[in-house]
């Protein structure tokens, strides 16, 4: 990477605990309910319909894990043990604000874990079927509709079809903002780092304030689309171009996308669900507003799914309009969905989009990182221009 003017609205994104709790405060004292959320299956629109507001709680960091594992088997992804130790021990400022926790039944650990979660805090579970078929649409509608009555009953407020549509109408509109955002790395030099660009994605999980936080993504994109006509960038002509696919990543547990980015690679879209598989796709805003919502969110590409042709589909779109030169899978220790699903996955990259792959098994954990690192940068030489 070289050094380059940086946007400077990316401040705007750099502490989210702390505007997170500068805004909480007055909706607190308001009686408004947190709910916390764990996973992009989880429809905010309807929670925030309720008059509820949503927080991502899923746990990032190594911190935690030695106190979960206390309960939970020490073979299990490191996400769920995070997410349960920060839970366990209330050291998550996040989890700390939550009134209920909304759970899904997606891959196994996840959901055994919120059987032991729920002892802590209320807990309610979705139960997530495994396809997209019409029966599997009915089922989800079925849970929509049920989680639509639980969170009237926290907050005491009915969902009308008007607040779902007014809902639906701005989580749209971060979403194109997003996708707008991410767009820039489609660009030969982008004028953003993919690690900033991370924090920009992961950011949108700690919003009270749904305007504001437009308002800042619309600025940041006019910003970088500034510095991009100066030719501004952190990184060389011809570097090599990632898409990086796998497990969720975030702040804490971005060890891969670091490695990346020091070797000299741009991550040119970040294809997990803390990336564009949580923004990809609008809710239809026509018709009937819950199921709008509930194909939306059951079209979500986790390997949960079975099976998960949309997570091809959705490589191959990114493929064409990001021009990657590699991909790699990273795959969260004891994650089977996801290495499971990556055999596959190296398959349809070497063999029908032509492009180098590379599977990645890690933890949270630092001790790794000098051989994912000979790893990384063998694999870039490959892509080397
Ligand atoms: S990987 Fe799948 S189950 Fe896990 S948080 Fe993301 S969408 Fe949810
Ligand atoms: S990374 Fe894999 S094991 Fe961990 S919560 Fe997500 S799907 Fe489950």
């Amino acid at each position: 990477m070289t050094e380059t003017p940086r946007a400077a609205t990316l401040a705007k994104f750099a502490s989210p605990v702390d505007r997170f709790h500068l805004e909480l405060e007055p909706l607190k004292e308001a009686g408004t309910k947190v709910a916390g959320i764990y996973c992009v299956f989880a429809p905010l629109e309807l929670v925030r319909a309720a008059g509820a507001v949503p927080v991502g709680l899923c746990g990032k960091k190594q911190g935690p894990i030695p106190d979960a594992e206390r309960v939970l088997p020490a073979n299990l992804c490191p996400l769920i043990k995070a997410s349960y130790g920060y839970a366990l021990m209330n050291s998550c400022p996040y989890w700390a604000a939550s009134d209920f926790i909304l759970g899904e039944t997606t891959c196994d650990g996840k959901k055994k874990m919120f059987e032991v979660m729920a002892r802590l805090k209320p807990l309610h579970m979705m139960r997530l079927p495994t396809d997209t078929s019409p029966e599997a649409q009915a089922l989800w509608l079925a849970e929509m509709k049920r989680l639509a009555d639980y969170l009237a009953a926290q907050t005491g407020i009915a969902i009308t079809d008007e607040a779902l549509r007014r809902e639906i109408a701005m989580s749209n509109r971060i979403r194109t903002a997003l996708l707008d955002l991410a767009a820039f790395a489609a660009l030969p030099q982008p004028p953003i780092s993919s690690l900033d660009m991370m924090g920009v994605f992961e950011s949108r999980t700690f919003v009270l304030n749904q305007e504001g936080y437009l308002a800042d993504l619309i600025a940041l994109r006019e910003e970088l689309a500034a510095l991009s006509a100066q030719g501004a960038s952190p990184y060389k002509k011809g570097a090599p171009r990632i898409l990086l696919t796998g497990s969720p990543i975030g702040r804490g547990s971005e060890k891969v996308l670091r490695l990346l980015e020091e070797a000299g690679a741009v991550v040119v879209a970040l294809e997990n669900c803390t990336g564009l598989k949580s923004v990809v796709g609008h809710v239809d805003e026509d018709g009937d507003p819950m199921q709008a919502l509930a194909r939306r969110y059951l079209s979500t590409p986790c390997s949960c799914m079975s099976p998960n042709t949309g997570r091809f589909t959705l490589i191959d779109e990114l493929t064409r309009q990001f021009a990657p030169t590699g991909v790699i899978d990273m795959v969260w220790q004891a994650c089977h969905t996801y290495s499971v699903e990556s055999f596959d996955l190296g398959q349809h990259v070497t063999g029908d989009l032509k492009l180098p792959f590379l599977k990645i098994e890690t933890d949270y954990t630092e001790s790794d990182v000098e051989q994912l690192r000979t790893r990384i940068e063998a694999f870039l030489e490959l892509q080397a221009k």
